[in-house]
């Protein structure tokens, strides 16, 4: 609802002074702020989600959403500067479906910690590629108990066998990402974040 405005809305504009000074040390710029990672509640106080600032500011700046805690910066618009939020709270009280998220890439990625399951390295999702367990040519699906986050070479030397032909094994059983992977995630992302910590850890 445009035009409704409260009062954690309120506090995120009008700082320009502040903010002037945030630009003036330099150490924490725009596309920085944007991308700052953000803990979305529910109503209720519980955890749902993970999404950037950019989108944590639509909902706020939309009235979806209000501002609970804040990470100390700002971003920095033509006149204003908006402290950046670090937990938002939906106003209304959204019903999460305890269906499992959309098979992707990215979600693959992310279920896995961008990490390869055969040999536990930690890459840049360039550096990843999705290998199917049971390869296709055998007859593998495409579905998340059989596409796992794999390394270049473990892939190669995988080829098409199946782990337990190639010798490899893997890190974990590949289950469905779902609300309950969700709320893992959050929980390692907000481990040593004290403003997520109390929304996460109970
Ligand atoms: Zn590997």
């Amino acid at each position: 609802m445009a035009g409704k405005i409260d009062n954690s809305m309120r506090g995120m504009i009008g700082r320009s002074a502040a903010g002037v000074l945030a630009v003036a040390t330099g150490t924490y710029n725009n596309t920085q702020a944007l991308h700052a990672p953000v803990l979305v509640l529910n109503a209720s106080y519980e955890p749902i989600n993970v999404c950037a600032a950019r989108r944590a500011i639509v909902l706020v700046l939309k009235g979806v959403a209000m501002a609970e805690e804040e990470n100390g910066h700002f971003l920095h618009a033509a006149r204003v500067a908006m402290r950046v939020p670090s937990v938002i709270r939906l106003l209304e009280y959204r019903r999460i479906p305890h269906q499992t998220r959309a098979l992707s890439r990215k979600n693959i990625l992310l279920r896995d910690r961008n990490t390869c399951q055969y040999c536990m390295l930690a890459l840049a999702s360039g550096e990843l590629t999705l290998d199917h367990v049971i390869p296709r040519s055998r007859g593998g699906s495409s579905t998340w108990e059989n596409l796992v986050a794999c390394c270049h070479p473990c892939n190669r030397r995988k080829g098409n066998q199946t782990p337990i032909e190639a010798g490899m094994k893997l890190a974990r059983e590949p289950r469905a990402f779902n609300l309950h992977t969700s709320r893992h995630i959050m929980r390692l992302m907000g481990r040593s974040d004290d403003k997520w910590r109390k929304y996460l850890f109970y």
